[in-house]
């Protein structure tokens, strides 16, 4: 399946998980559910994991970062988490689905960078939905050069966004 695009993770609703037959997203962290470098998650990234847990779609966090990082927002986010995914290396994600108990294809990716998260998931051919970063600014430079040259890519995958909303 084509990845897909949302403005947001506000805007994966339980509409598009159950067109979908989603039952457990692998999430990204930074400028995805928080802005980068901030420890505190997002307003209403919390809201949005519990509304989406209700509906029986398990929520886990796979990040890049180190445990140390991570397992503090996990706390505040209340949910699971895999850290030092070694994205776009797979490892993180096959973790992260071992965890969930789920079937692969009712799997989603979910991030805001196409070399880590969404190339990610490709090479596991999970569904793959790309959401546009909280805050660029704060951004590492060498994140700054690579989203430069992969902007083409991720404005063809905008452009087509989501047929579920
Ligand atoms: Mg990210």
């Amino acid at each position: 399946m084509k990845t897909l695009f949302f403005n947001s993770v506000f805007d994966i609703t339980d509409k598009v998980l159950k067109n979908l037959d989603i039952k457990c997203i692998l999430l990204d962290i930074d400028n995805t559910v928080r802005p980068f470098g901030n420890v505190n998650p997002h307003n209403g990234a919390d809201e949005w994991i519990r509304g989406v847990e209700k509906i029986g779609v398990k929520v886990i966090l796979c990040s890049n970062n180190f445990k140390k990082n991570v397992a503090p927002l996990a706390k505040k986010l209340n949910c699971d988490y895999v850290s030092f995914c070694l994205k776009p290396s797979p490892i993180g994600f096959i973790r992260g689905k071992i965890k969930s108990h789920t079937n692969h294809k009712q799997i989603l990716v979910v991030g805001d960078q196409l070399f880590t998260d969404i190339l990610g998931g490709k090479l596991l051919l999970l569904k793959t939905a790309l959401v546009e970063p909280i805050d660029l600014e704060a951004e590492a430079k060498t994140l700054k050069i690579r989203r430069f040259l992969l902007k083409g890519l991720a404005e063809k995958i905008k452009k087509r966004g989501s047929p579920f909303l």
